[in-house]
């Protein structure tokens, strides 16, 4: 056994690939013996994006939104984003809201048609929202939105990336780094024993600048940021992250939170609904449920939950941050 695993790691090379799904860049770094993983992990992101992207109508988000309120029938992957999504909802009261489908549509993004709608019409909209209407029953694959209309868009990439880790455990690899936009998984160190250094995006800067580092092993890290998504109106940034109670994009001082954690769909459901809690709420969620987080201020201060730095060896680059 011994040396069939001699022969392996020394057949194990670096295999890199850049792709594009879920309207986002795929970037996978890979040691392995050959180039089937990735390609594997490729068709993994095609299927879930035909499963849950809510502008393919043909998808189970696309016929849930379609169903005026009947029983649909959906993959077991939907089930269960759809089932996490919802325990997320009420565990966050509502921060994280799976069912503001109508809301976010109304605002355009991620289409061409971008605009800002009033406030009587997010009002009416608002009012269904409510995720405790919609039911799923895992035990024969159906969901009911009694009447909301769903987006994953908060969970999908982190789903993804519980879906790839599981794929790469199969192939038995055992040193990778797969990033779908600000949703990262790690998985074992570099051939030469490191950490894989992950930068934490400069909020104002470009895509590949880093306001600092962090060191990621065997977990997965999410960040919400309003850079990611958005459009200017009338010299006013309106970005993708909705607070429910309001319709409106979550306005509370906050550039961006980082949420590391053990499931790649937490961490990005958490990295949503943290950036909707605001800094003292979420610190304090946060620390209650054992995730580590750290918050980017518009007033550049950087807030994390307690041992974070140590943990994760973070390192700042821009030091217009306060520590
Ligand atoms: P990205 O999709 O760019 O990785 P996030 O993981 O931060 O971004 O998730 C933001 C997406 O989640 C939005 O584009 C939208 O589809 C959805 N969303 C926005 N606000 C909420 C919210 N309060 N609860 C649940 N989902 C939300």
């Amino acid at each position: 056994i011994l040396s069939s695993i001699l022969l392996f790691s020394c057949a194990a090379q670096l295999q890199t690939n850049e792709s594009f799904a879920m309207d986002t860049v795929i970037r996978q770094t890979v040691y392995a013996s050959d180039a089937d993983v990735i390609i594997q992990n490729n068709d993994i992101l095609r299927e879930i994006e035909n499963e849950m992207s809510k502008t393919i109508n043909t998808s189970d988000v696309g016929k849930l939104n379609a169903s005026q309120g009947q029983t649909v029938q959906i993959s077991s992957d939907t089930v269960q984003v759809l089932m996490a999504s919802l325990a997320e909802a009420e565990k966050t009261d509502g921060a994280f809201n799976p069912a503001l489908g109508d809301v976010i549509t109304a605002w355009g993004f991620g289409t061409d048609s971008v605009r800002v709608p009033d406030d009587q019409e997010l009002t009416a909209l608002l009012a269904a929202t409510d995720y405790r209407k919609v039911t799923v029953e895992p035990a024969d694959n159906t969901a009911n939105t009694g009447g909301m209309q769903i987006d994953l868009g908060g969970a999908v990439k982190g789903y993804a990336l519980d879906r790839i880790a599981e794929n790469l455990q199969q192939n038995n690899i055992e040193s990778a780094v797969i990033s779908l936009g600000g949703s990262i998984y790690a998985k074992g160190t570099k051939p030469d024993g490191s950490s894989y250094k992950i930068g934490i995006r400069d909020p104002y800067s470009g895509e590949n600048d880093y306001m600092g580092t962090i060191l990621l092993e065997g977990k997965f890290v999410s960040t919400s940021g309003i850079y990611e998504r958005g459009f200017e109106k009338d010299g006013v940034w309106y970005h993708h992250i909705i607070d429910p109670k309001t319709g409106y994009p979550a306005d509370n001082g906050i550039e961006s939170v980082t949420v590391v954690a053990d499931s790649g769909i937490l961490s990005d459901i958490y990295s949503t609904a943290l950036f909707v809690m605001g800094v003292e709420t979420g610190i304090e969620f946060a620390q209650q449920n054992g995730l580590d987080v750290l918050y980017l201020t518009k007033n550049k201060e950087i807030v994390t939950t307690d041992g974070f730095r140590e943990k994760y060896d973070f390192k700042v680059k821009n030091t217009n941050y306060r520590e």
